[in-house]
């Protein structure tokens, strides 16, 4: 679907203080703090649930200086993940954005177990790349789903409007102003201002292969509907667009099975082998890079190599539950075993154990056959401190804003910039800032 802008049609179906593009976590939180700030409400979401890639992800949001790191006697802040944020992606990132999500997140997630009773707990049992602190807050079962059926919940609860099958095709426009926008289905809604929260153009192959040729061939594991609706606006409105080439992939997902297998399984101490046995990378670099180096393997795929400890800790995502179950975890009880059950040659295995520290992993090995994917677009429309979005000539538009994927994130210009949980952090924190209003 093209998303058009059209003038401003004279009249409107219905009228509404503040519309919403997209039901996934920024556009419920958007909504949420909307309706706390007193504004009538409406969520327009395509899909007959709404979902999103939110549903697809673990759901985790980092956060510094949360209460959930206090009880844990972590000692965290603004700055040091602003630096932590800054560093991975080289410096890249506007600055005044790192800040604004840095000290935005943790008053948004003491909001959300707060205010929301949304359960969100620290995972404190492992280490993500980049991340000094431990920092990343889920709900207790580590599944997206969860999290946006509950933040729906709540935005329901609140008197929050949510239109399903409402795809967005045009917004009505008149001297910059958005006077309001259309659904595919027909019906034209007037509004004060429109949030765009309907994420990147990860579903949009064409758009991929044009803003990053180097990951168009790899499996797309976000949602199909995030077709660049924001990008289609942002281009016919003179919108200022930035990072179009930056994106999450994942070197670590369960194949032919589909389904992601944690870092924490490499963070914990695993390593990844190509088909013939070898290592190929510096596993401790992030999960986003990793996705072109597995790739650039042969068969484009490699081995995840771990062991019973590791397993038990990955074991607290839902995601690896189902690719146990699926059959995607191998065990053997020695080096051979592997070798044998993932085709691998003879002898490898033992090699590359044995070039590891002693102890780093023990009999029984699991291993999975993994490939690189493409998770979510980075780059997007720029947005001002308070998420409106800005012209080329760096004006603000007076009453259209945009979060979330939708929205230039703080992930650099490539695929090596981010930093884990930085999609639901520009989620959270800007569709916090835009739904307030200000
Ligand atoms: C497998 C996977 C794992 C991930 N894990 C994590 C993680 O643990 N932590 C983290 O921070 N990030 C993670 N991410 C990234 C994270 O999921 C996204 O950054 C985040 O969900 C973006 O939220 P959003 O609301 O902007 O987009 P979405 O959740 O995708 O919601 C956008 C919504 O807009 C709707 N929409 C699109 N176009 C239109 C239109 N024209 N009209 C109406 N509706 C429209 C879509 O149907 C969709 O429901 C992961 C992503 C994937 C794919």
């Amino acid at each position: 679907m093209t998303a058009t802008v059209a003038p401003d049609p004279g009249g409107f179906d219905a009228r509404v203080h503040t519309l919403v593009v997209g039901g996934g976590a920024t556009g419920m939180v958007a909504a949420l703090a909307a309706r706390e700030a007193g504004h009538d409400v409406v969520v327009c979401e395509r899909d007959s649930v709404p979902r999103g890639s939110t549903a697809l992800s673990a759901g985790l949001i980092p956060a510094a200086g949360t209460a959930q790191q206090r009880e844990a006697g972590i000692d965290d802040d603004p700055p040091t993940f602003a630096a932590d944020i800054q560093a991975k992606a080289h410096g890249r990132n506007d600055p005044a954005l790192v800040d604004l999500m840095a000290r935005t997140a943790a008053p948004v997630v003491d909001w959300l177990t707060e205010a929301h009773d949304l359960p969100l707990t620290l995972v404190d049992d492992f280490d993500y790349p980049g991340h000094s602190r431990r920092r990343m807050h889920g709900l207790p079962d580590r599944a997206g789903r969860s999290l946006i059926d509950a933040l729906r919940d709540r935005a329901e609860g609140a008197g929050v409007d949510i239109l399903c099958g409402a795809a967005v095709d045009t917004l009505f426009v008149r001297d910059r102003i958005v006077t309001g926008l259309g659904l595919a289905r027909g019906e034209r809604i007037g509004c004060d201002r429109v949030i765009l929260a309907c994420n990147g153009f990860g579903g949009n192959r064409a758009r991929v292969a044009r803003h990053m040729p180097d990951i168009a061939d790899a499996v797309w594991f976000g949602h199909d509907g995030n077709d660049g609706a924001a990008l289609d606006w942002a281009e016919a409105l003179g919108a200022a667009t930035r990072h179009l080439g930056a994106y999450q992939g994942h070197g670590n997902v369960a194949h032919p099975h589909g389904i992601l297998i944690t870092w924490a399984t490499l963070t914990e101490g695993g390593i990844q082998l190509n088909r013939d046995g070898r290592r190929f990378h510096d596993e401790s670099r992030g999960y986003s890079e990793a996705a072109r180096a597995v790739l650039a393997q042969p068969g484009g795929v490699a081995v995840t190599l771990f062991d019973a400890r590791i397993a038990a800790v990955a074991r607290q995502f839902g995601d690896f539950r189902d690719a146990e179950a699926a059959g995607a975890v191998r065990i053997a009880a020695d080096a051979d075993g592997i070798e044998v059950a993932m085709d691998l040659p003879p002898g490898s295995v033992a090699a590359a154990l044995s070039a590891l520290p002693r102890g780093r992993l023990t009999p029984p090995f699991h291993a999975v056959r993994v490939t690189g994917a493409l998770f979510h677009t980075q780059g997007g429309v720029s947005v001002d401190e308070t998420a409106r979005v800005l012209h080329a000539d760096r004006s603000p538009f007076p009453n259209l804003y945009a979060a979330g994927g939708a929205a230039c994130g703080v992930s650099g210009d490539g695929d090596d910039g981010y930093l884990s949980g930085n999609g639901l952090l520009s989620a959270v924190t800007l569709g916090h800032v835009a739904g307030r209003g200000s």
